[in-house]
């Protein structure tokens, strides 16, 4: 016996096997039984087995098949530095990966530290030139009231 192919989950297994059974050779999973396992034991997927004379057969079969099936579609996931969500298929953060190619002269965090204080000390000079106003209209309505 000839092992032809490592199969993610038991459905592709079986799939090949289907597969290669159509085209008259006999192939027998193995593993599959291990593979409910996982979790408990550290496994990889089953294994597709075909006999010796026909494993010349079988590999070009299996070359096929794994060149028709769909990629996995891995779940997204949220990239630690910025937080932004990229799609399983992507295996480096497209954002992060941008914003250091050129290398930036800021990290974010300055920059945002940088923005807040900015907007903070508009603020109080705003609120510093309303006090003001205040301040001169009621030195203005003085005199008045003292008449
Ligand atoms: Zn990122």
């Amino acid at each position: 016996m000839k092992k032809v192919f490592s199969a993610r989950d038991p459905i592709e297994a079986n799939l090949l096997i289907a597969i290669l059974e159509g085209e008259g050779i006999t192939a027998s999973v193995q593993g599959e039984r291990v593979f409910e396992l996982r979790g408990a034991v550290p496994v990889i997927g089953p294994t597709v087995w075909v006999s010796d004379e026909d494993e010349a057969a079988a590999s070009e079969h299996v070359k096929r098949f794994v060149e028709s099936r769909p990629q996995p579609s891995k779940p997204d996931w949220r990239c630690p530095s910025c937080g932004e969500t990229i799609p399983g298929s992507f295996t480096e953060c497209w954002k992060c990966v941008n914003e250091a190619d050129p290398p930036r002269p800021f990290n974010r965090r300055v920059v945002n530290i940088i923005v807040i204080s900015f907007v903070a000390i508009c603020v109080l000079l705003f609120l510093l030139m309303i006090e003001q106003e205040k301040l001169m209209r009621r030195n203005r309505a003085q005199p008045q009231l003292s008449r």
